[in-house]
């Protein structure tokens, strides 16, 4: 049996979720959004929904184990040949607990997928996108609608996210490097890092990472 367990890793800005749809439909792994995984147990006010709202509502963050039991649900059902995590871990001890956590399912991560970029290409990205209510997606320079600032599908006006905001860009990319970049020497360190260049275009990288999770498949295998 061959499984791919895999993490993204990488800058906001770099790709990631752009990369993660396509890895999903080539290789037909559940995507692992902790964010949305998290929104959606609260929303339906499961057992554990409830708790990360109780944690929520004394004024803290998410407590890791609670987040890692969402993990393993999401695993066990969905999981048998593998996922494609995104948003968890961004600590080290985070990365240690997750390692734990899957041991005990007799499983461990494949690799670690670091689809990395520039602060200068992350601030020129995420600060150029707009988008209409609808969420259809613009960039001033790279893909400008027809009409400034109207929505060339449906002619609403174009905002920017409160998060792509340059203050906001500067304090998200601050925490990454932080805390989450580490993790780049803590999973190089166990052998599981592969590198993307996530300033290429996005169907070079994808064929990069296609390619190595093919590898990784195979050696998987043998
Ligand atoms: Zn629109």
């Amino acid at each position: 049996m061959s499984e791919l367990n895999l993490i993204l890793l990488g800058p906001p800005g770099a790709g990631k979720g752009t990369q993660a749809s396509r890895l999903t439909e080539d290789f037909g792994l559940p995507y692992i959004g902790t964010g949305d995984l998290l929104r959606r147990h609260v929303a339906e006010e499961t057992d554990l929904g409830k708790q990360a709202q109780e944690q929520m509502d004394n004024g803290g963050l998410v407590a890791d184990d609670l987040v890692i039991a969402m993990i393993l649900e999401k695993i066990d059902e969905e999981g048998d040949d593998g996922f494609l995590l995104d948003g968890f871990p961004r600590t080290i001890p985070q990365a240690d607990a997750l390692a734990g956590a899957l041991e005990k399912r007799n499983r461990r991560l494949t690799a670690a997928l670091l689809i990395d970029a520039p602060d200068e290409t992350v601030i020129k990205r995420l600060s150029g996108r707009r988008q209409c209510s609808d969420g259809h997606l613009y960039h001033v320079e790279f893909d400008p609608p027809k009409h400034e600032g109207r929505c060339d599908q449906d002619g609403k006006p174009l905002s920017q996210r409160e998060d792509d905001e340059p203050e906001k860009i500067k304090k998200r990319l601050e925490t990454y490097h932080e805390q989450t970049e580490p993790l780049k020497d803590y999973y190089e360190e166990r052998g599981l890092l592969r590198r993307f260049d996530g300033t290429q275009d996005k169907v070079k990288v994808h064929d990069h990472i296609r390619a190595t999770l093919a590898t990784l498949r195979l050696e998987e295998r043998l």
